[in-house]
């Protein structure tokens, strides 16, 4: 059997679209044989199942890649159009994160989802870009207003900023008019600018049964009533025999070497996937012999403001600060107190207190909560002491 890789799949983190758990995508690759063993989610404008897909794909033995689909968002246009953003190496994964994480903090906001522009499009140097489904940036013009003038002045824009190595065009099974046109567009296209392609299942359930839940929580998401929408039938993962059957069956336009392009594209990049790991043992920001100092000013100017000190006081202070420079975590404790303070500087609420975090002095002190341990008899092992591993919970 020809074995393809599972591309463009969205999990319950493509929010209130996706239904599909992540672990049930990792069970269900391993189990079937039309599937290279490869978890790549690819969620709608974020990367929330990341760290869920990488401890799946450890728990179910298979390998692991970074994927997805990104807004992309063009000058005064208000539309968000979909790309699909894909990688098999260590280097793409970073340019991904990298690249999102710069959306995210400059306020490139869509409806709680990041959104990137052509000029962080053309950042990408290890990462392959395909054209993805109706709401694509060269599909839109084709589905809406059949201008195919404008779909490949787009494909242009988009080949001189990511390559023609990297750039592909993107077949689905998709059982509508606009999708088989867009099918036929790309078969010219591909003939045309001599590009690759691939075939993706822009699946949000598992299983062809499982489409019907779709219509829920997208009723949600859209703030629609579920009779308002259509029923769905396309929303699965497909195997290549899958595929194939489909196409045959609701002439959807994908010709056979589009598929055998595809089989020999899915082994490369399966056979060349880099292995990295996403659980790093580096604690929580700087230790050093500055951060260590500012720790200790900042606590200490903290408990004479608030008249602690005194022995009683001082001695629990030493015994918390043993213990957190032990786990070389007193950054974390100043970070936090950003956190605290500029939360209170906004007026923005900041509750008194978190779980076992009133147990420490040095909390106190930084202002991060607001009880006195030692009146109220808290002990401060109860919130951290030489045996958790963990980060202390505040
Ligand atoms: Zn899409
Ligand atoms: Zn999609």
């Amino acid at each position: 059997m020809n074995k393809i890789i599972p591309l463009h799949i969205h999990s319950e983190k493509s929010v209130l679209d996706g239904v599909a758990k992540v672990k049930d995508y990792a069970k269900h690759i391993k189990s079937n044989e039309g599937f290279y063993d490869l978890l790549m989610l690819s969620e709608h404008g974020n990367l929330l199942s990341l760290m869920e897909g990488f401890n799946n794909s450890k728990k179910y033995d298979i390998k692991f890649a970074t994927a997805m689909e990104i807004y992309l968002k063009v000058e005064d246009d208000k539309k968000m159009y979909h790309l699909l953003v894909f990688g098999n190496n260590y280097d793409s994964y970073k340019e991904i994160i990298k690249i999102n994480n710069n959306s995210v903090t400059s306020g490139q906001e869509y409806k709680g989802k990041s959104y990137w522009t052509l000029e962080q499009l053309g950042f990408l140097k290890h990462s392959y870009v395909s054209t993805a489904c109706i709401g694509g940036y060269t599909n839109i013009p084709i589905a809406k207003d059949s201008d195919f003038e404008l779909a490949e002045k787009r494909l242009l824009e988009l080949i001189e900023l990511i390559g023609k190595d990297s750039l592909m065009l993107e077949y689905q099974c998709y059982r509508d008019d606009q999708q088989r046109t867009i099918n036929s567009w790309n078969n010219k296209m591909r003939r045309k600018h001599n590009l690759k392609s691939v075939v993706s299942s822009d699946s949000h359930v598992i299983s062809k049964e499982d489409n019907k839940y779709i219509k829920a929580v997208r009723s949600i998401g859209w703030k629609t009533k579920i009779e308002n929408l259509e029923d769905e039938n396309s929303s699965h993962l497909r195997t290549l025999d899958m595929f194939k059957e489909e196409n045959k069956k609701y002439n959807m336009n994908i010709p056979e070497e589009v598929f055998d392009e595809f089989v020999e594209f899915s082994r490369n990049f399966y056979n060349n996937i880099e292995s990295y790991n996403l659980h790093h043992k580096q604690r929580f920001g700087r230790f050093n012999e500055d951060v260590k100092k500012e720790f200790e000013n900042k606590v200490e100017k903290g408990m004479k403001e608030k008249g602690l000190w005194t022995n009683e006081y001082i001695s629990r202070y030493k015994k918390e600060k043993d213990i957190i420079f032990y786990h070389k975590v007193p950054d974390y404790f100043l970070r936090m107190q950003d956190f605290v303070s500029i939360a209170k500087n906004n007026d923005i609420m900041v509750g008194a207190d978190r779980g076992s975090g009133n147990s420490s002095v040095c909390n106190y002190a930084l202002g991060i909560t607001e009880t006195d341990p030692i009146k109220h008899n808290l002990l401060f092992e109860r919130f951290y002491d030489k045996h958790r591993k963990e980060y202390p919970d505040m």
